[in-house]
Order: structure tokens, then C-alpha cells, then sequence
């Protein structure tokens, strides 16, 4: 199976148009940690994957921290001293402070000032600000539009709900034939936010839709949960489940036009930090692996101490370093139909990876085999005669049981699908067999010691150019 050559079989422009039709149809929600744009986003979901959803009663004790109330929000506005609504969240719902506590009353403007918030940078923004663990209410508006608000009083009403519920979050569960599996995360709690965070929505919704009803190595998690939080209750309720996740990724900043980046696991060297950082050195586009810190995303969670589970983070840009970030620019224009679909191929390659890694045996390990009289001494296209061969050589010479496909694609340069379509060819040829594993998967090796290859192997690493077969 090759999700990437399942990709390819289509046009990447009509996967992107798909991928951000169903951002726009995401869009108007207003999401938060909790409440029903939570929910409407999961059933939307839903309606694509075999999704299950949880509610976890307010009040629920997880880890250190507490499952806050339920937010709801029906409306918001300020009307100017003239009675006209002058900011409105039936227009925006960036315009509320999230997690508003309710008021409705009228007071100066001196007095209201506290509860604006702006980026004076960018005048004609609107800021997403959010208050989920402090009862608090505001207003977010452009700073030009704040700057035009003349002395007298004003009419503010919030008419939400902070009171006992739920937290929601969605959970797909795709079994492969091995119990191990690879957890794919994004959050689902940013309002009309593009790029963080429906970007990895649509992205992560796409590859479970790839990945449902195929025959997968791996057993597959996806969880579509509020930021931090849901993080948080998902690993205090599913302690047993979190034990089988063998790779992880969270998905974000997948849509904007930048280079893609991968933050490192906190363990740096685990299988799906060297897959990553694998698949974007050979995507040929400018990329940059970022090692592990303690902020971000809910990498954060899934890399505390107590789990240190081997969960990376995959983005285009990195949230805070763009200045649309958290603010209303960071609307559909902000993403493209084109880099969505890219980031989705991206993932779909980082996974052929994982399903794909295994350890092999040469079965004709003293002196190289004649691939001339095999006709394995032939490559299909010009360009590639000198990289298929030498993905062959390279697979032949290192399968000793102990260097796995991702070694040999590392330490010879050669991009893995190529090492891996070798070894399927040799395997075919009868020079190859794959080494299985005790539960009946064929084995992998996920964390390397290169430590003992050097001693071992002392073959230059350099790949490039046609190698010389003396049995042609
Ligand atoms: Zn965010």
C-alpha cells in the first residue's frame, strides 16, 4: 500500500479545492473548548468518518487540572450611544472574548475600554482572545475601529451561557492488524480561525478517509479535541489505550503558503521524528526540522513526562510566527487550496514510512548476488539508473536484520519509497526476505544506534552516480 501513490493517481489541485470546501463549510462556527460548535464541527466530521464522540461531565477531575463548565453563545453586540450595533458577533465571532461570561448593562466608555481588545500593528484586525479558565467578559475589534468610539455610554450584551455541561471531543479508530498504533491529533476549538486550526482538521478528516477500509499495519487514532484541555482528559481517561501508540503526530498550520516544519518528539530520535525529518529533506520544498520544547501544541501533553509518548508536530508555518495568528486574518484567503493538499501528501508519505519500515534478511549475503542475470542490473527510467540501482545495492548490502528500510534510506541519501519499492523487487527476485515479528507483523526498528553501524559498516555514504556491478 502507498497512500502517497494513491495521492498522486489524482490531481492535487482538486484535492486541495475539496479539502478547502470543506474548511469554508467549517468556518462560520463559533468553536470553543466546549459547547455546540464543538459539537456541530464533530458531526460535520462525522458525516465523513466513522467518528465517535465523547462528553465528559464539567466538574470531571483529569490530571491536575478540572473540566471547566459548558460555553454557549446565542449573540453579542455593543450598540453606540446612538442605538446602532457597532460591533457585532453575529458578523464575527472573533468579536467576543471566548468563554465570555454573560452581561448585558451600559456604562461609559472609560469603563468599557478595559474589556476591548486590539493589535495596534494591524489596525484593521480583529484579535481571537480567549479567558476559559478566569470568568471574564470582552470584546475584540480592530484598533481603528476602537479609535473611532466617541465618550458616552454604551449598551454591551453577551448573552452566553458558563454553566454545568460537557467537554466534547471525537475520537476515529481505524484497526490495522497490529494492536500498536499511530495516534493522529489536532485541536477543534478555534472559532473562525483557518490555518490554526481547520487547516489540520480537513487535513487529519482527509487522511482517515484514505486510510478507512484498507489493509493497515498499524491500528489508527484519530482525535479531533479542544486544545490543551481535551489533550489532557483524552490521557487521564485512556491511560491503557495511550500505552499502544507506537507514533504520533499533531496537526496544524497546514494551509498558509510557508515551508513545512517538524518539531521533534520529546524523545528526538523516535521512528516518527526520523520518518519526518526523512520525508521533508526529500520533498523538495524548503523545510526544517525543530527540536522538542515544551510549548506548542498538545504535543505538549502527549510529551509530558509521565507518557513521553513519541508524538511530533507537523506544520507549514509556526503558530506565533506568522502575523495572522490568532487574529481575523487568518481567514480562507490565508489558506490555499494548493498547500492544503501538499500537507496532506506530506502526511500520507510520513505514514508510508511507518507502515512500510520493516527489517529484511539477504538471503545471498557472501559477495553481492549477479543482479545482471536476474535483469535487476536494468532501471526503468534514464534518470533514475543510478539511484534504483544503487537503492538495490544499498538494501542488499545493509539487510543484514539489523538496519531497518529507514536506516538504509537515511545512510544512503536515496529517498525511502525508492529503498522500499528495492526491497519489495528483490524480495520478488528471491534475494530478500522480510523478518517478522513475534506477534506475526513484520518487525520494524524504530530507534537506531548508529553508534553501532559506524563500527560495523566503514562504506562510504555517498549515493549518488551509477555504482559499478562486476556481474553484469
Ligand atoms: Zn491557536
Amino acid at each position: 500500500m502507498s497512500l502517497v501513490k494513491e495521492l498522486d493517481q489524482r490531481h492535487l489541485a482538486s484535492i486541495g479545492e475539496e479539502l478547502h470546501r470543506f474548511a469554508r463549510e467549517l468556518y462560520p462556527i463559533c468553536r470553543s473548548i466546549s459547547g455546540d460548535g464543538i459539537r456541530r464541527t464533530l458531526a460535520m466530521i462525522q458525516d465523513r468518518i466513522p467518528l465517535r464522540t465523547f462528553e465528559v461531565p464539567t466538574g470531571t477531575p483529569v490530571f491536575d487540572w478540572t473540566v471547566p463548565k459548558e460555553w454557549n453563545i446565542r449573540d453579542a453586540y455593543i450598540k453606540a450611544p446612538s442605538g446602532k450595533r457597532i460591533v457585532d458577533f453575529q458578523k464575527s465571532n472573533l468579536h467576543v472574548l471566548n468563554y465570555s461570561s454573560p452581561v448585558h448593562t451600559t456604562m461609559p466608555l472609560s469603563e468599557l475600554k478595559p474589556h476591548l481588545f486590539t493589535i495596534p500593528e494591524n489596525p484593521d484586525w480583529i484579535p481571537y482572545r480567549t479567558s476559559y479558565y478566569k470568568e471574564d467578559w470582552g470584546f475584540c475589534l480592530s484598533h481603528n475601529q476602537m479609535l473611532a468610539l466617541e465618550d458616552g455610554e454604551y449598551e454591551v450584551c453577551i448573552d452566553s451561557t458558563l454553566a454545568n455541561g460537557h467537554l466534547t471531543y471525537g475520537e476515529c479508530y481505524l484497526p490495522g492488524r497490529s494492536t500498536e498504533e499511530v495516534l493522529i491529533s489536532c485541536h477543534a476549538c478555534h472559532p473562525s480561525l483557518a490555518n490554526d486550526n481547520l487547516s489540520g482538521l480537513v487535513v487529519a478528516t482527509s487522511l482517515a478517509q484514505i486510510l478507512s477500509g484498507k489493509d493497515l499495519r498499524y491500528s489508527y487514532r484519530f482525535l479531533f479535541i479542544p486544545g490543551t484541555i481535551g489533550a489532557i482528559t483524552w490521557l487521564a481517561q485512556n491511560r491503557e489505550a495511550a500505552g499502544h501508540i507506537r507514533h504520533g503526530l499533531v496537526l496544524t498550520c497546514l494551509g498558509d503558503a510557508g515551508g513545512f516544519h517538524y518539531k521533534k518528539s520529546r524523545r528526538g530520535n523516535a521512528e516518527i521524528d526520523r520518518s519526518a525529518a526523512h520525508v521533508l529533506r526529500h520533498c523538495g520544498e524548503s523545510t526544517e526540522i525543530l527540536e522538542f520544547s515544551p510549548f506548542g501544541y498538545d504535543e505538549r501533553q502527549y510529551c509530558s513526562p509521565g507518557f513521553d509518548l513519541p508524538v511530533g508536530c507537523v506544520m507549514r508555518s509556526v503558530w506565533g510566527s506568522f502575523p495572522q495568528y490568532h487574529t481575523s486574518a487568518d481567514n480562507l484567503d490565508f489558506i490555499r487550496p494548493l498547500q492544503l493538499a501538499g500537507s496532506l501528501r506530506i502526511c500520507a508519505s510520513i505514514l508510508d514510512v511507518l507502515e512500510t519500515n520493516r527489517l529484511y534478511r539477504n538471503l545471498n549475503p557472501c559477495c553481492e548476488p549477479q543482479l545482471g542475470r536476474r535483469n535487476l542490473y536494468r532501471s526503468i527510467g534514464g534518470d533514475m539508473v543510478g539511484r534504483e540501482i544503487n537503492a538495490r545495492l544499498w538494501v542488499l548490502n545493509l539487510s543484514d536484520g539489523g538496519h531497518s528500510l529507514l536506516d538504509i534510506a537515511e545512510r544512503s541519501g536515496i529517498p525511502f519509497s525508492t529503498i522500499s519499492e528495492a526491497a519489495d523487487l528483490l524480495c520478488e527476485s528471491g534475494l530478500l526476505a522480510v523478518i517478522p515479528c513475534n506477534d506475526g507483523t513484520p518487525t520494524s526498528r524504530g530507534e537506531a544506534s548508529h553508534e553501532s553501524e559506524a563500527t560495523i559498516y566503514r562504506a562510504s555514504p555517498s549515493s549518488t552516480g551509477s555504482s559499478r556491478d562486476d556481474g553484469s
